[in-house]
């Protein structure tokens, strides 16, 4: 009998996995419907031996000492920046727009208070602050919303910024400074020998079992559990009930081409031409040296592996139902992207299963205590060792 059945080896399953076994010594088994451990993390050597990203470029940062510091004991790291040029009236400037994409763009030598001063000309007074498209005309004017912002929202998305919540391209600062970093994190860092080596040290545990090309029905009532921890997509776990939760999904096309470098940065990206949004270069990721460098380009669709849950009223309404129903389902805790319906960050999701362990530990504690104040009818104490701690009741993900 296993104590937990995490469905999805994913961020959000596989530290839970770990924390399960290592700390509260339980018994897991862990599945997931692909043939791979890692979830979208997942990297490998492809036939002509170049590390890629399966599921598109994967870049991590936090400023989360905790994250950082507990996946550190999985990985040795590589330091890494991130950096990312949009093609724009011609020109590779860039993004996150600062000083300098303001002086290529428009030939012009502004200083950093020059440039905040065009900023403040050029913003359009929002109020409130609502979508993706109020964020970035109050900050930098329609003509630069208009050039990075709008044409490649509507590509990724399938809809005008007017119609996403602003969260969506609030991800993407403005700056007046030279600072081309796509992220000001703390910690910014790529696992040394790729995601995947990480997770397989993740789940070295010996109370950890991997079943993969497995989805949870084929094994339900078939192999015992106490406990679930689901990070699949939470609509789906209640077939649908509510309808269906709206993802975005992408297509990656991979190539390798017969050259060392083909990018001047490790992404561009194409808010105005093309049907892909942009292409990434993997080598500048993962540091590796080889004759060889292989690319990803990006082409949003609708239908397709969910990825990207839409911030909308409509599916966060939607979304609040199927909450309601995770938290009354005994014995099945839902955490990760896709079972808690949020746009996170691999460090998000991270600090998410850290958070649910503390709860999960939490109960089991409370639950060891109380067992043992109460005395069992024959005058006996029950010992943590054979406690059956049975179906908890609490199904909150965080
Ligand atoms: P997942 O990784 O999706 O894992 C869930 C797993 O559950 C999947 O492997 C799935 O196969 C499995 N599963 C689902 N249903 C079932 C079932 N019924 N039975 C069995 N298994 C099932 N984050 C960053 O921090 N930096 C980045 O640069 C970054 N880039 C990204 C780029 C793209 C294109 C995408 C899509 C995401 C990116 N992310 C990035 C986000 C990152 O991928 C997620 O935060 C993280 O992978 C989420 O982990 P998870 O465990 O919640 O979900
Ligand atoms: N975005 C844009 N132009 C860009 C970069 C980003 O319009 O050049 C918008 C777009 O809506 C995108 C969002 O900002 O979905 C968040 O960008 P990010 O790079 O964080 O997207 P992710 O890496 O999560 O796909």
């Amino acid at each position: 009998m296993f104590d937990y059945l995490i469905v999805g080896a994913g961020f959000a399953g596989s530290v839970l996995a770990e924390r399960l076994a290592s700390q509260l010594n339980r018994k897991v088994l862990i599945i997931d419907r692909r043939n791979h451990i890692a979830g979208n993390a997942y990297d490998h050597y492809n036939e002509e031996g170049v590390l890629v990203h399966k599921y598109g470029p994967h870049i991590f940062h936090t400023n989360s000492k905790e994250v950082f510091e507990y996946l550190s004991r999985f990985t040795a790291w590589r330091p890494y920046e991130h950096r990312v040029l949009a093609s724009v009236d011609g020109q590779l400037v860039p993004i996150p727009i600062n000083l300098d994409t303001i002086n290529k763009l428009y030939g012009l030598n502004l200083t950093a208070f020059d440039v905040d001063g065009f900023f403040k000309s050029v913003a359009e007074e929002v109020l409130p602050v609502r979508t993706s498209e109020d964020v970035v005309v109050s900050r930098v004017g329609r003509e630069l919303y208009e050039k990075f912002f709008r044409n490649y929202t509507r590509k990724q998305w399938g809809m005008d910024p007017s119609e996403l919540d602003k969260s969506v391209t609030s991800r993407v600062p403005v700056r007046t400074n030279r600072d081309d970093r796509y992220f000001t994190d703390t910690y910014q860092a790529m696992p040394l020998h790729g995601y995947t080596a990480m997770f397989e040290k993740l789940l070295a545990h010996p109370n950890i079992k991997i079943m993969l090309n497995t989805d949870y029905h084929e094994i339900l009532g078939l192999i015992p559990f106490r406990e679930m921890v689901y990070t699949g997509p939470v609509d789906e776990y209640f077939g649908f009930k509510y309808g269906k939760l709206r993802y975005r999904s992408l297509e990656f096309r991979h190539e390798t081409l017969d050259k060392s470098v083909h990018l001047p940065a490790a992404v561009v990206n194409y808010p105005n031409e093309h049907a892909y949004t942009r292409i990434t270069e993997f080598k500048y990721l993962t540091g590796q040296q080889h004759p060889k460098t292989s690319i990803v380009y990006e082409y949003p669709q609708a239908e397709g592996d969910p990825y990207y849950p839409v911030p909308r009223p409509e599916n966060a309404a939607i979304y609040n139902k199927y909450k309601k129903l995770a938290d009354a389902t005994p014995g099945v805790y839902f955490v990760g992207r896709l079972a808690t319906y949020k746009y996170y960050n691999m460090d998000q999701v991270v600090a998410q299963a850290l958070t649910l362990f503390r709860k999960i530990a939490e109960l089991e504690r409370s639950e060891l205590l109380d067992s043992v104040k109460k005395p069992r009818p024959n005058g006996s104490k029950q010992h943590g060792a054979e406690l059956n701690i049975g179906k908890s009741g609490y199904g909150e993900a965080v």
